[in-house]
C-alpha cells in the first residue's frame, strides 16, 4: 500500500524547489491523516450506538463494589458507571469498511478483551464474573468513564485512535490506555488511595 510515494516521473522530480517525493509524502500522510481521522468518527458513533444499545441490560455497581472504589472516585462517576456481563465484546461492525481504505493495518481485535467503556456503560466478559481479577478490571473500566467525562465521546474516540497510529499499533501504549493500565496497577499495588480523576486530568494536561 501507498508504494506509488516514490513513483516519481523522470524530469519531475523537483517542483518549487521541493523534490517531488517528499511533496508526495507529505501529500500520502495528508491521506493517511484523514483517514485516521475518518475511523476516529467511526469509532465516535461505535461507542454512542454500543452505549445506546446496552444501557436497557445495565445495573448500578453493587453497594460493596462502590465501597472499595470510594477513595479513588467521586461518588458521581460510582453512581453513574452501569454494567452488564457478556460472553464476548465484539468487534466494530464498520471493520468491514477498514478493507476499502489505502492503507492496511491489524485493527485492535476486542473480542480478545475483559472489558471495554462505552461512556458510563462497561461490558465485563462473562468469564471473569467471579475472578478475583474482578476488581482491577472494574477499577481500569472507570479510569476510561473518568476519561469519557473529561474529553467527552469525540475527544476520547480522536486522542485513542491517534494514539493507537501514533505508537506503532500498539494497543498497550495508547496514552489513554498506558494511564488506565498506570492507575490500575497503583491501585492493585499501593494501599494509599488517590484521586483517580486528578491523576487524569494531569496525565492529559487538562
Ligand atoms: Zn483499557
Amino acid at each position: 500500500m501507498l508504494n506509488w510515494i516514490s513513483d516519481n516521473a523522470p524530469g519531475q522530480s523537483r517542483k518549487n524547489g521541493r523534490p517531488l517525493g517528499v511533496i508526495v509524502r507529505a501529500k500520502a500522510l495528508e491521506m493517511i491523516e484523514e483517514h485516521i481521522k475518518q475511523i476516529a468518527k467511526y469509532t465516535a458513533l461505535w461507542i454512542q450506538q454500543q452505549h445506546d444499545k446496552y444501557l436497557p441490560n445495565c445495573v448500578s455497581l453493587p453497594n460493596n463494589v462502590r465501597a472499595y472504589l470510594t477513595p479513588y472516585f467521586e461518588p458521581e462517576i460510582l453512581l453513574e458507571a452501569k454494567f452488564v456481563f457478556v460472553d464476548i465484546i465484539k468487534n466494530p461492525s464498520f471493520y468491514n469498511l477498514l478493507a476499502n481504505l489505502p492503507i492496511s493495518f491489524n485493527p485492535i481485535d476486542f473480542r480478545l478483551m475483559d472489558g471495554i467503556t462505552f461512556n458510563n456503560v462497561i461490558l465485563l466478559n462473562r468469564s471473569k464474573q467471579n475472578s478475583p481479577f474482578l476488581k482491577s478490571l472494574i477499577f481500569h473500566e472507570l479510569v476510561h468513564f473518568v476519561q469519557y467525562k473529561l474529553l467527552g465521546i469525540t475527544l476520547f474516540a480522536n486522542q485513542y485512535i491517534s494514539g493507537f497510529f501514533e505508537n506503532g499499533l500498539n494497543y498497550p501504549r495508547i496514552p489513554l490506555e498506558l494511564i488506565a493500565y498506570r492507575l490500575q496497577n497503583q491501585f492493585e499495588t499501593s494501599k494509599s488511595p488517590f484521586s483517580v480523576s486528578a491523576e487524569v486530568r494531569n496525565f492529559l494536561g487538562i
